[in-house]
């Protein structure tokens, strides 16, 4: 395989330009000619005269074209013109496919397309350009998802050097193409690929649900007009026109189905919804995003070196006209090591298209580098030299994104550290707002509001609620004979069975204070509630605690059904404690309302 690069020029005549096309394909080892022309003039005439031209000249060869917001020729960004690409093939067939009428058609035409593919014997890759109308993508995409796992699947949106251009094309040698789709695919048992897209930039600030969307439009997050998202963060007013251009360093970063993919959006509505370069679906995750240099050349860096252990012929560069805008005049810093691995080139696009490897799935992109390196026949033996990006190059306002970018990261750290510590905090404060610190069970606040809450549910449903108010004898004995701090462990431990048994009735214990306890036993009957108090005050009176040896509680039992006077309810529980204590203590009274 071998490309050979033209810089087309419009005065000059087209068989002198082609000379070195037309040595090499006469040397008879050629199988096939691929003619790529990526034109950055948005002439329309002009433009497929030359496809035609080429035509002319290599009959034999297979012409698509596309408008290009960039030219990539060698790796760099060529001044704004037209680049003729001709790959020659040794051993594989290439085949261009055209479909017209592709709007409203969508899903059809990417049935079409996977069906002639599969058609083909051998097929191995397809590469698909498009013109920048404005389709429904998702349903044609769903089509191309579908075919063979093992054909390789890319492509681009034609492109324009002034953003918000209105006509975009892709031609043949027929003429412009507005609303068509051009299908190269790639034949043959040597031809192999390793084509990956690259992105590099990274989230910033909170994320977002898309609550409304339809087809490229997003229209509302979290119920909200999408486009306040950049009026918020970026101070992007939507009345002004051109708009979009301010946000375009800042795509929108959706995460969907375990992939993440950019979008910008090339133009905010008044209404506050966003026109995008692709699909966005309700329910997808969204944040802006923003292009830090040293990640992004971390990832070209890491993309180059898989590449350079592949070994190709031929790379073609998609790249997104966003990275074009944003890198400005260091663009080519992270296109030019691509050529010293194989010959390179390409153009900036609207919108790249990539196949996932995981799933197979075709899907449009925005932002990303789309590198598709090619090679006929095995690897050579011999290694390449290892290239990476030359991060020196970045300088002045780079170099201040740089550490600007660096600074928003390590503030926004900071600030979600914080944040969390915050919140563990008022976890605490609220623990601490609710529990007794001694035994560990509700405070006297807590289990009071919940007591009432739950009679005041009864007396909606007239559900019965029962009451025990435990209280532990001769406590203050325990204190004057063994210390206070004895005392305390005592405390806790009948606290502790008093919290089981509560838990146990599906209900909630409490301190009332000193050595006095609650148990709210919500759905509970007189009978039940005597049980569960009878089986307190034996599992307290086994029980031999250190030291001090034998500690018995006594008991009064209370159940309301639906309504009853609240001051009552605490005084008759009150009173049949003071009847067990009477009674001689370690025991149970069931009060009377
Ligand atoms: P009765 O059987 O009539 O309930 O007698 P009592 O000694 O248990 O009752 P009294 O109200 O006379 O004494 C309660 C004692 O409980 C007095 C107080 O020192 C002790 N007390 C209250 N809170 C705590 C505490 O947090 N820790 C300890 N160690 N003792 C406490
Ligand atoms: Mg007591």
């Amino acid at each position: 395989m071998k490309q050979i690069l033209v810089e087309w020029k419009q005065d000059h005549p087209a068989a002198g330009q082609v000379e070195e096309i037309r040595q090499e394909w006469e040397k008879g080892v050629y199988s096939s000619m691929l003619i790529h022309i990526y034109s950055g003039l948005s002439e329309d005439r002009f433009t497929s005269h030359i496809a035609a031209e080429m035509k002319a000249c290599f009959p034999q060869a297979q012409v698509v074209g596309t408008m290009s917001a960039g030219e990539i020729k060698d790796g760099r960004l060529m001044a704004k013109g037209v680049l003729v690409s001709a790959i020659l093939f040794e051993e594989t067939e290439v085949t261009v496919l055209r479909y017209d009428h592709v709007k409203g058609n969508e899903e059809s035409t990417g049935h079409r397309i996977r069906t002639d593919l599969g058609a083909i014997p051998k097929v191995r890759g397809a590469e698909l350009l498009f013109p920048g109308t404005e389709l429904n993508t998702r349903p044609f995409f769903r089509e191309m998802s579908r075919c063979r796992k093992d054909i390789q699947i890319w492509g681009g949106y034609s492109g324009d050097h002034m953003l918000n251009a209105p006509v975009h094309f892709i031609f043949d040698e027929s003429g412009v193409l507005f609303d068509s789709v051009l299908v190269t695919a790639f034949a043959g048992d040597n031809i192999f690929f390793n084509i990956d897209k690259s992105i590099g930039w990274e989230p910033l600030g909170p994320s977002f649900h898309v609550t409304k969307a339809e087809g490229n439009r997003l229209i509302e997050l979290e119920g909200r007009p999408a486009s306040e998202i950049y009026e918020k963060f970026l101070q992007i007013d939507r009345r002004r026109r051109n708009n979009a251009e301010e946000g375009y360093a800042f795509p929108l970063l959706a995460k969907y189905n375990g992939e993440e993919w950019l979008r910008s959006a090339f133009h905010i509505e008044e209404d506050g919804s966003l026109n995008l370069h692709g699909f966005v679906t309700e329910g997808t995750e969204i944040q802006l995003s923003y292009g830090n240099p040293e990640n992004i050349l971390r990832v070209i860096n890491n993309r180059l070196e898989t590449i350079r252990q592949f070994k190709p012929q031929v790379i073609l560069l998609y790249s997104c006209v966003v990275r074009k805008a944003f890198w400005d005049n260091l663009v080519d810093i992270e296109m030019e090591p691509f050529a010293l691995l194989a010959s390179t080139a390409g153009f900036h696009t609207w919108g790249e298209v990539a196949r996932n490897k995981r799933n197979g799935e075709v899907v449009e992109h925005n932002v990303t580098l789309l590198s598709i390196a090619m090679r006929e026949g095995s690897a050579p033996s011999g290694e390449l030299p290892v290239v990476q990006a030359d991060d020196t190059l970045l300088r002045g306002q780079a170099a201040m994104l740089r550490r600007l970018t660096n600074l928003i990261f390590i503030t926004m750290g900071e600030l979600q550290k914080a944040h969390n510590d915050l919140q563990k905090l008022n976890e605490k404060l609220s623990v601490m707002a609710e529990k007794d610190s001694l035994t560990g069970l509700y405070n006297r606040r807590k289990i009071d509001e919940l007591i009432n809450y739950t009679l005041d549910d009864s007396e909606r449903t007239g559900q019965p609620v029962s009451l025990i108010m435990a209280d532990i004898d001769h406590f203050k004995q325990v204190n004057d004979l063994y210390g206070h701090h004895t005392g305390d462990v005592v405390l806790r431990e009948i606290a502790r069975v008093l919290g089981s048994v509560a838990e146990a009735s599906g209900g909630s214990a409490g301190r009332w204070g000193g050595e006095k306890f609650f148990l709210l036993l919500p759905d509970t009957e007189e009978e039940e509630a005597m049980v569960t108090a009878e089986h307190l005050r034996m599992i307290v009176g086994k029980r031999s605690f250190p030291e001090v040896g034998k500690v018995t509680v006594s008991l009064g039992v209370i159940t309301v059904h639906g309504d009853a006077e609240r001051k009552q309810v605490f005084s008759r529980i009150d009173t049949a404690l003071y009847e067990a204590k009477d009674g001689g203590r370690n025991r149970t009274v069931q009060a009377t309302i």
